[in-house]
């Protein structure tokens, strides 16, 4: 593997636990497809890649790391600055709401935006407020990803009660609707064990 694409791979983080939160979200508004959720709540790290296809926003891993799980200082100046992945989700979310109504393009705005929020737990201090870090103001992060067991956890933990509280969901919709239930079931599998898969990839670093 080229070290360009292991690095992008190493960029993968947190996407488990992104998507858990997307399923929570669907067992509440359960009229946005959960594919739009899913996206909203990726969104920024997919305008993310071609910016880091292109140089202007980088990683750079931290000395002497092992393994890829959180070991990154993600300079994503733009899409994961405040400002910008307000900017960002605010786009999406008009796409939503011109294509499903207002509700729901404010849904998928929030989504969106968690991801600046959960990823600013785990970031070691490299989020800024302004796009490219204009004015030099500090830079955020909780830096959970210092304890990758502890992030690692915190994600799955996300990912269970994100699966659980769909799958509840899914059970409450038309009792005659054995099909939705099946459907509902599926998908739950689905987002358990794609999630775990993902998280597991992360985690043991068999990704780079
Ligand atoms: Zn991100």
């Amino acid at each position: 593997m080229t070290q360009g694409k292991g690095r992008l791979l190493g960029t993968r983080r947190v996407i488990a636990g992104h998507f858990g939160l997307a399923a929570f979200v669907k067992s509440r508004e359960r009229r946005t497809p959960l594919w739009a959720l899913m996206l909203a709540a990726v969104w920024l790290d997919i305008v993310f890649v071609p910016l880091f296809l292109a140089g202007v926003e980088t990683i750079q891993r931290l000395p002497g790391a092992r393994g890829s799980y959180g070991t990154g200082i993600i300079y994503a100046d733009y899409t994961h600055s405040l400002v910008g992945s307000a900017f960002l989700s605010a786009l999406l979310g008009a796409a939503a709401a011109a294509r499903w109504g207002r509700r729901t393009g404010i849904v998928v705005a929030l989504v969106a935006l968690s991801h600046w929020v959960l990823d600013l737990v785990v970031h070691r201090a490299d989020m800024p407020l302004l796009p490219a870090n204009a004015g030099s103001l500090p830079r955020l992060g909780f830096g959970l990803w210092r304890s990758p067991t502890a992030s690692a956890s915190v994600e799955f933990a996300l990912l269970v009660v994100g699966a659980w509280t769909y799958w509840h969901a899914t059970r409450g919709i038309t009792p005659a609707a054995g099909q939705d239930r099946r459907r509902g079931t599926l998908v739950t599998a689905l987002i358990l064990i794609g999630g775990t898969l993902l998280l597991a990839l992360d985690f043991t670093g068999t990704d780079e």
